[in-house]
């Protein structure tokens, strides 16, 4: 085995694949220090222009799980699963589902991130209610998670240390978009979580990373294999991102948004994926048999208003205040002058919008705004008249006219109608052992 880093590097440039124990020497040497930011840097760069094995993949994935620790649950049967999107516009599918399936007798130890680029991240729309704590402990995850049955917190320190610093590394490096650092990035993580079963939402569109179904497929495949020969049930969606998720983008009114539907009024498109998620978890954990029977469960939970109870119960064991305000920067009307159809919808840009507005981030751990945000009231292939009100966007006033521009641009509206996209676009579902 190799274990000079510049050769290790030179190795995986050349296209040859690397051992377990060269992959191991140098994730160990970046955790502790012994290798050195560029020659990490060097290294994901070689593997994101060459890429990885299943075999490499899965040696990777374990290499950054050991890194850290697992949480370690309290012996009996209790079943634990969860859910991981890649990331799109206006998902808040997390705030809805964790509850949800905490209704199931399942646990939801949901450990989740904040927003970077223009993905929003589920503990930044968490923490627009007052008081709401994203940084438990691994012993508060534990007693919440028992105490509630699910719980949605940043993924503390102990767990997958070396994905997090990795991640820093690759954010600016731009190796981000890379199918084996992603997968080892994102089953490391959920690895710790120690579950019983994970799906994975894999967001393919104009609003995501992975651009194309082709790229989709192929990181959805990886996570699903990787997964399996981690001994984690893994299943995956690809789910279409060329429109944001709901009508709400914006932190607190993604918020606003989750409640609705949790209080049973809430958009179609977040229902039927957080019904489907749901459904899929109880079934590839075994709660459940039949999948009918799974959706007509899922479905008796959340009309029943027994899921937004249970919303309530975890906001409160965090510490968050449900009742208290959530103020949201004052609203303006977006018209369309000409009529026609809504033929696409930039979410890339919509997502820029919010950062223009202060409500993402372009580096890590920058402040954001709440408050801001926008409401979309079209969708692709909808008729439009002319005047029609398309969007509201809620501002501060010295971004309201540019980011407004930005918002209509977004907007496509051509004469000839388009046909609407279809939200779930495949299920690659849960690979025998290999
Ligand atoms: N999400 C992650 O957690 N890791 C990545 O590498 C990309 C998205």
């Amino acid at each position: 085995m190799q274990t000079n880093p510049a050769l290790i590097i030179a190795h995986k440039r050349d296209g040859q694949e690397l051992s377990a124990g060269e992959i191991e020497f140098f994730i160990k040497g970046f955790a502790n220090g012994t290798i050195a930011d560029y020659q990490m840097a060097a290294l994901a760069m070689a593997i994101y222009c060459r890429g990885m094995s299943e075999n490499e993949t899965t040696h990777l994935t374990e290499c950054m799980l050991n890194s850290g620790t697992t949480i370690a649950w309290p012996p009996g049967n209790q079943i634990r699963v969860d859910k991981h999107s890649t990331g799109g516009i206006g998902d808040k599918v997390s705030l809805v589902l964790a509850p949800l399936l905490a209704c199931c007798d399942c646990q939801v130890p949901m450990l989740s991130g904040r927003g970077l680029g223009i993905t929003g991240g589920t503990l930044d729309k968490l923490e627009s209610i007052p008081g709401f704590r994203t940084d438990l402990d691994l012993a508060e995850i534990q007693h919440v998670t028992d105490s509630v049955g699910c719980v949605i917190t940043g993924a503390s320190d102990e767990l997958a240390p070396a994905d997090k610093k990795l991640y820093a590394l690759r954010d600016v490096t731009s190796t981000i978009a890379s199918v084996p650092l992603i997968t080892a990035s994102i089953m490391s993580k959920k690895l710790a979580e120690n579950l019983d079963a994970l799906v994975l939402d894999v967001k393919c569109g104009n609003g995501t990373f992975m651009k194309t179904i082709d790229q989709g497929r192929a990181l959805a495949e990886s996570l699903v294999a990787t997964g399996q020969r981690m001994g984690l049930t893994t299943s995956a969606f690809l789910t279409d991102m060329n429109q944001p998720v709901g009508r709400m983008i914006g932190n607190a009114l993604e918020v606003q948004e989750a409640i609705a539907l949790l209080q049973g009024a809430g958009p179609g498109d977040l229902k039927t994926l957080s019904l489907r998620f749901a459904a899929e978890l109880l079934i590839t954990s075994g709660s459940v048999t039949d999948l009918t029977e799974a959706q007509t469960l899922v479905s008796e939970h959340l009309d029943s208003g027994r899921a937004y109870e249970k919303f309530v119960q975890m906001i409160l064991a965090q510490g968050g205040d449900p009742e208290a305000d959530r103020p949201l920067a004052a609203a303006s009307d977006l018209n369309v002058s000409a009529g026609g159809y809504v033929t696409a919808i930039d979410s890339e840009q919509l997502g820029q919008a919010i950062i223009e507005l202060g409500g993402g981030r372009r580096i890590m751990n920058a402040p954001i705004d709440h408050g801001v945000g926008l409401e979309l009231l079209v969708n692709v292939g909808d008729p439009v008249e002319p005047g029609q009100r398309l969007a509201r966007v809620f501002a501060r006033e010295a971004e309201r006219e540019p980011v407004s521009r930005m918002i209509l641009e977004a907007i496509s509206i051509e004469p000839a109608p388009i046909s609407p996209n279809e939200l779930i676009i495949s299920h690659i579902p849960c690979s025998p052992e290999r």
